[in-house]
């Protein structure tokens, strides 16, 4: 067999691992960076947060058309060529997976595909699609392999079911989709079918969408989604599921335990995801897993195996990319021997809905749960020109502020755009900004950013 030696092997090539395997080869580092596909990427650029985002710019598209007739502008029904469609997302994912691929290159970070399993705390057998295993000796390993998504309990086998990754691979418009879970990748992929054309039902089991996000702002996002959506159904769960070759008859049970049942043309299951710590071989090293499968890391990402590191959606939650690239540069800076920790004090969470939601650092939620004294100063949108001239006045921004010192210690925002508005309040929170601080600093008008 094939053996190779190097400074530090990363396993799995998303946003985490290739962020971590790029800064370790700028820091001079020898890298060799492992994921089961052709080229780095992983689940956010292949079958995650870029495909998702290319659908949901046409889904926005074609309401913005639709909305223009308020304003006088009226437009036929769009025509839509899912093939077309579906071509130009997938140009978009392997024109910017290529683009990794040629990075790693340049980084001459070796780049290998395949399958990664510890044989001890300093090897990993890698098996490679047509030719033999390989055994890579490394010094350090970051483990970055990601998560993947749950299904509900029986749910049988039919290419009438979907999951986030085949919903994304968008073969036909349905008429009518169920989507269960009124979560991230429910509410979003959602919009995108239900502008695309279906009939789209949503069905959440816990009182209220996107559970924990604080309620002011689900509910003008809610607002508008009824008026898309052909039904939102909350507190209700799916009792069963039964696929025929032509549809999907689906019984759902509600909080006094009565059953109905429906009958849709697909269904579409997002009830979260579960970290890829299985099957990986950590058995063979001293790695320990939490009782939800995640890996335990200490502040530096660092395993209980001193030799071996973790980031990403395997070492906790949030599973948001962003939150795995920083983990992974914290991760290769202890490993460099730097004085580091990873301790944000806001991490961006965006859901790409229209409106879209964003939020960082403290919520009023959390502050309500904790008990702790915060002041809340909110900016309705009603109010903002640049939102008239949108025509969208369903906006809304909150600070959430500490009462003695006025410190900014966290940003909610609801509205067309709010993902890049965050960005500010990411700063603050961050940079220990008081409400006076952004105040003081002059913003453009006419914008949201005001
Ligand atoms: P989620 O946790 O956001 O939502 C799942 C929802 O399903 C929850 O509201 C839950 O109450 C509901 N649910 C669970 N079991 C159910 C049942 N039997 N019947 C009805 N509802 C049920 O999970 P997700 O939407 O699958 O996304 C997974 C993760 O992926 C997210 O937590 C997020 O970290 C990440 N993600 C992020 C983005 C983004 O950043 N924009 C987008 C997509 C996914």
């Amino acid at each position: 067999m094939n053996d190779q030696k190097t400074q530090l092997v990363v396993i799995g090539a998303g946003p985490g691992g290739y962020a971590a395997a790029f800064y370790a080869a700028d820091l001079g580092m020898n890298v060799t960076l492992v994921d089961t596909e052709l080229n780095p990427g992983g689940v956010c650029l292949y079958r995650g947060c870029i495909p998702s985002k290319a659908l949901l710019h046409a889904a926005k598209v074609v309401s913005e058309s639709r909305d223009a007739k308020e304003f006088g502008i009226t437009f036929n029904e769009p025509r839509i060529d899912v093939d077309k469609l579906r071509a130009w997302k997938d140009n978009v994912v392997s024109k910017m997976t290529g683009n990794l691929g040629l990075l790693a290159k340049s980084r001459k970070v070796a780049f290998i595909q395949g399958k990664a399993t510890f044989v001890d705390s300093n090897t990993v057998k890698v098996k490679r699609p047509g030719s033999s295993p390989q055994n890579v000796r490394f010094e350090h390993a970051i483990l970055a392999t990601g998560s993947r998504p749950i299904s509900l309990p029986n749910v049988p086998n039919s290419p009438l079911i979907l999951n986030s990754t085949t919903a994304l691979e968008i073969q036909t418009i349905p008429s009518s989709l169920l989507v269960v879970g009124g979560g991230y990748i429910g509410l979003e992929l959602g919009t995108v079918y239900a502008e695309l054309g279906s009939e789209v039902s949503v069905v959440e089991m816990t009182p209220g969408l996107l559970p924990g996000a604080d309620r002011d702002l689900v509910n003008v996002l809610e607002k508008r989604l009824k008026t898309i959506f052909k039904s939102i159904t909350l507190g209700t769960k799916v009792a069963k599921v039964e696929p025929t070759v032509k549809n999907v008859k689906v019984t759902f049970e509600n909080p006094d335990g009565k059953t109905s049942q429906q009958t849709y043309d697909k269904i579409l299951i997002a009830v979260g995801r579960k970290p890829n710590s299985s099957d990986l071989g950590l058995e063979n090293t001293k790695v320990k897993i939490t009782a939800k499968g995640f890996v335990q890391v200490d502040l530096q990402r660092r395993t209980t195996d001193p030799a071996i590191f973790a980031i990403g959606d395997i070492a906790g939650e949030p599973m948001l990319a962003h939150k795995a690239s920083h983990e992974g540069r914290v991760a290769v800076d202890a490993i460099a021997g730097k004085k580091t920790a990873f301790e944000p004090k806001a991490i961006p969470a965006v859901v790409f809905t229209d409106p879209e939601i964003a939020w960082c650092g403290l919520t009023e939620t959390q502050a309500r749960q904790e008990n702790r004294a915060i002041a809340v100063a909110k900016f309705p949108w009603g109010a903002s020109g640049r939102a008239m001239t949108l025509n969208r006045t369903d906006g809304l921004t909150k600070l959430i502020l500490d009462p003695d010192t006025q410190r900014v210690l966290g940003m909610a925002i609801v509205g067309p755009g709010a993902g890049e508005l965050i960005a500010e309040g990411v700063l603050a929170v961050e940079m220990g900004s008081t409400a006076e601080d952004i105040k003081l600093a002059i913003h453009p008008h006419p914008t949201t950013s005001e």
